[in-house]
């Protein structure tokens, strides 16, 4: 048995979300018979992330209902949660982290699993206005829903046109708010994807009541009596009487730059998850990774990574020779429409569209011949077809991709 699953060693995890949790619960399949700390300085029983945006906003269910584990299974477990509890410091050296209880937690292995925050933007008047909120954790959407309730029909305004903005849009528009979202690129979802599916996105929302403006950079928040005034660098203003920020995150790699870690785009990890401590290991939002299939370092922000990064850690450090290798893939809900995207289309030279139906497509992005991304559209076959591809490193024959006569199945060569 090696020393690590003999039972006497420590593993601390600073971070308790997707990739924190999922490493806990892993660590102990893969054998660790020791301490595992769990600690976190949010107070709510870790809970998925993607409803917040989506049904935990809009339907108002409960937060228990999204629970990433009951309570029951950490102590099922053993594993330690030390929630409402902040790491300040880590001391590589003693190999212990200061708590902001007061005291030390002493560790043999080390996890960060820190995330990231939503970013606040030094937009000026904002840190003074009221009725403003960022959605990146539960007591965030527990506010908006608050705020929502008491005046249902209500001027809100997003600024920032990504997924938390339009997901936001699509939930507060279901509950009867008057939603503008002001996006400072020339079109939505500029970050995550190509110009015809932004287009597709903007007429939906449109379609629904939301007005979308692109091309508005907001640089000034002012008072109004009933709420706030937003202003853009155009010139422009618009009145809300709640303002939700979705202008991005900012990665919580503090912790591991103060320890003198190398940091990058993020904690830079190697193909275990391993940083260039031999105790320390980082998972998920927070890292930068190097990804074979795509043969270049990659900081991701999605579940799928920090579900899949937690497995490689727990089995590294219980001595067990894998890599990662993963293929990312994400997903958005607004209104009827799933969106499901699988690999990363930065660097592709030709996107080719496979028109099923009036809202039911996908893009499947390439580079020369190497198929590197697929977004699907209402379309489980595209995502799962485009997924084995990708997988198996098949080429696809593109001129037969566009013609909807041809089953997926027959274009893999
Ligand atoms: P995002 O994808 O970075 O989009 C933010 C948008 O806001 C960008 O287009 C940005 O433009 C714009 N913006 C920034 N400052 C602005 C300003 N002053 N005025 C107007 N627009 C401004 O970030 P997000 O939508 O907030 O999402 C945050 C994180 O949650 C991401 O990691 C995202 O992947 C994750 N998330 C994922 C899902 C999903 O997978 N379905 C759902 C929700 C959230 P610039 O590009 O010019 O900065």
């Amino acid at each position: 048995m090696t020393e690590k699953l003999s039972g006497n060693q420590t593993c601390g995890i600073i971070g308790a979300s997707h990739a924190g949790v999922n490493f806990a619960f892993a660590l102990r399949k893969e054998g660790w018979k020791g301490e595992i700390v769990l600690i976190d300085s949010d107070t709510d029983l870790p809970y998925h992330r993607p409803p917040l945006s989506k049904t935990y906003l809009h339907s108002a269910e409960a937060l228990g209902k999204n629970l990433l584990k009951s309570a029951e299974s950490y102590a099922n477990e053993d594993i330690q949660l030390m929630l409402g509890v902040k790491v300040l410091f880590i001391d590589r050296h003693a190999q212990k982290v200061e708590l902001d209880t007061g005291t030390w937690q002493v560790y043999d292995k080390l996890v960060l699993a820190t995330g990231a925050r939503a970013l606040i933007p030094n937009i000026k008047g904002l840190a003074q206005a009221k009725h403003v909120f960022p959605l990146r954790t539960a007591a965030d959407v527990t506010g908006i829903r608050n705020k929502i309730s008491a005046n249902p029909g209500q001027e809100v305004v997003i600024i920032g046109g990504g997924y938390i903005g339009l997901e936001t849009a699509a939930s507060l528009r279901k509950l009867g708010a008057r939603v503008t979202v002001l996006e400072r690129e020339s079109r939505t979802l500029a970050r995550v994807t190509v110009p015809e599916m932004s287009v597709f996105f903007e007429k939906l929302q449109e379609e629904n009541g939301v007005k979308i403006l692109c091309n508005k950079q907001v640089i000034s928040i002012g008072e109004d009596r009933n709420g706030v005034q937003v202003n853009c660098a155009d010139g422009t203003s618009y009145f809300a009487e709640m303002l939700v920020l979705g202008v991005g995150i900012q990665v919580n790699d503090e912790l591991a730059s103060a320890a003198g870690l190398q940091i990058e785009n993020g904690i830079r990890v190697d193909g275990t998850c391993r940083t260039e401590d031999e105790n320390i290991y980082a998972i998920g939002d927070c890292t930068e990774h190097f990804n074979p299939h795509y043969g270049r370092y990659i900081r991701l922000e999605c579940v799928q990574n920090a579900v899949d990064q937690a497995k490689i850690a727990a089995a590294a450090i219980c001595g067990k020779g894998v890599l990662y290798d993963a293929l990312p893939w994400f997903w958005s809900d607004q209104y009827e429409v799933k969106l499901q995207m699988v690999g990363l289309s930065a660097g592709y030279d030709e996107a080719v569209l496979r028109k099923e139906g009036d809202k039911i497509f996908s893009i499947w992005y390439f580079k020369g011949e190497e198929l590197l991304a697929i977004d699907a559209v209402n379309s489980a076959k595209a995502y799962v077809w485009g997924t084995k591809f990708l997988k198996s490193g098949d080429q696809v024959d593109k001129s037969k991709l566009k013609d909807i006569s041809v089953e997926l199945k027959a274009i893999g060569r």
